[in-house]
């Protein structure tokens, strides 16, 4: 039986950062992964999975000794957002433009690939006496009992501490196997993933459309290119990917209205189930769970993993000195993330129905509301700071 503070379970990029922000406040950890992360960066291609990250988790990045890991040529920053929508007619089409230079800021986020994220945290892990990676390893069995938890892993190792995190993703075997219930929805849609070369550049300014079907978002790529996240059906997702790739570039050139001027080639392309998820507790006595393992959201506004950062940091700011696991602590954790999560995620949920409806009446509002907001400079502000994750 090993001893540790804390067990994390998943060492993705939410995990692995909250074992790098306990290790900096002094606990002993154990970070336990199914998958060997690859830290062996290829930097011939861009992958798929990126993430805009808000300047907010670029805070705690810089904190944890992460973001200088990451080298500057492989951020790429975006510092105008803007969005529209489809069903109106464009010369009535009020566009919601946000620009980082009206509240003084250098940029919005940074796009950056998922990987780079992991292995740069995984870099700061490595130099850490502090958090041990135990990968590849799967926990078998969790007994959460009154002052411990204990840990059995597929490799017959056991392991105790004071507190268990869960940030092994949606789909949580943590949560599962600690009897934690989820309510949600799936949005019977999937988000089309792919990165295009475009014949007018980004400008480093991230793009979004809303369509009858969901939302397309382009992201600068620090390439020249940009990543297309398209929210739509199933059916047209699967049509989309069969499409070859002549047909496929032009239908991205019209569904974002050619803002970037033609399409002139994509890259492979992938679709993720897009699904609302929502944990009913955070915590049980001895456990927390942080990230996707507890919340779930529409990529809409590229919040996910910003989310599972902020958790990070009320998680680690809530947990009370000398006991990790102590329920005061894990129920401030609780108050304070839940809360918030639960205003981002009914947002988003709002914004996304409100946008796929096909009434003219909310049409015609939708876009006088993205044109109020436009110029009442307050409420602009607010929204900017909000994506800034001040
Ligand atoms: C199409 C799409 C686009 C997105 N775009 C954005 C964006 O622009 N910005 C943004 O912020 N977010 C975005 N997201 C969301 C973001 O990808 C997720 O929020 C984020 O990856 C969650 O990180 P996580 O560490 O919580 O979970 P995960 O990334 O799922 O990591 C969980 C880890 O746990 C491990 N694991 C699972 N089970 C076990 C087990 N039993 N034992 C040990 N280890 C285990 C897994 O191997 C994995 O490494 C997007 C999502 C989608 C679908």
């Amino acid at each position: 039986m090993s001893d540790y503070d804390v067990v994390i379970i998943g060492a993705g990029m939410v995990g692995s950062a909250a074992a790098c922000r306990l290790a900096s406040d002094g606990l002993r950890v154990a970070l336990i992964e199914a998958r060997l992360p690859d830290l062996n960066l290829d930097d011939n291609y861009i992958d798929l999975r990126v993430s805009a990250v808000s300047r907010g988790s670029q805070v705690l990045l810089r904190q944890l000794g992460a973001w200088r890991l990451i080298e500057p040529r492989f951020r790429s920053p975006f510092r105008v957002m803007r969005v529209w929508d489809a069903q109106v007619a464009p010369r009535a089409a009020e566009v919601l433009e946000f620009d980082s230079a009206e509240i003084g800021e250098p940029d919005i986020g940074h796009i950056v690939e998922n990987r780079r994220i992991v292995a740069a945290l995984h870099g700061v892990i490595a130099d850490s006496d502090a958090v041990e990676l135990i990968a590849p390893a799967v926990a078998t069995d969790i007994g959460l009992g009154d002052d411990h938890v204990t840990v059995t892993l597929d490799n017959g190792l056991q392991l105790r501490a004071r507190l268990l995190i869960g940030a092994d993703g949606a789909r949580s075997p943590t949560r599962e196997q600690t009897g934690i219930e989820t309510e949600g929805w799936s949005y019977h849609q999937k988000g089309v993933v792919t990165h295009v070369r475009t014949s007018r550049p980004h400008n480093e300014t991230a793009w979004q459309r809303f369509l009858p079907t969901g939302p397309i978002a382009l992201l600068p790529l620090y390439d020249g290119r940009s990543s297309i996240v398209w929210s739509t059906t199933e059916d047209e997702a699967q049509r989309l990917l069969a499409l070859d790739e002549a047909t496929f570039n032009r239908e991205i050139t019209k569904a974002t209205d050619g803002a970037l001027g033609d399409v002139i080639d994509s890259d492979k392309r992938a679709a993720f189930p897009l699904q609302l998820l929502h944990a009913k507790q955070y915590t049980r006595p001895r456990l927390a769970l942080v990230g996707d393992a507890a919340h779930a959201i529409h990529p809409l506004a590229g919040q996910g993993v910003n989310l599972g950062f902020a958790d990070v940091r009320h998680l680690a700011d809530a947990l009370t000195a000398g006991d990790p696991g102590d329920h005061v602590g894990l129920r401030r954790y609780e108050r304070k993330a839940k809360s918030e999560n639960l205003v981002m995620m009914g947002t988003l949920d709002a914004l996304h129905r409100l946008f796929t409806s096909e009434q003219p009446v909310l049409s015609r509002l939708r876009s006088a509301g993205l044109g109020l907001v436009n110029r009442v400079t307050p409420v602009k502000q607010l929204l900017i700071r909000r994506a800034l994750g001040h």
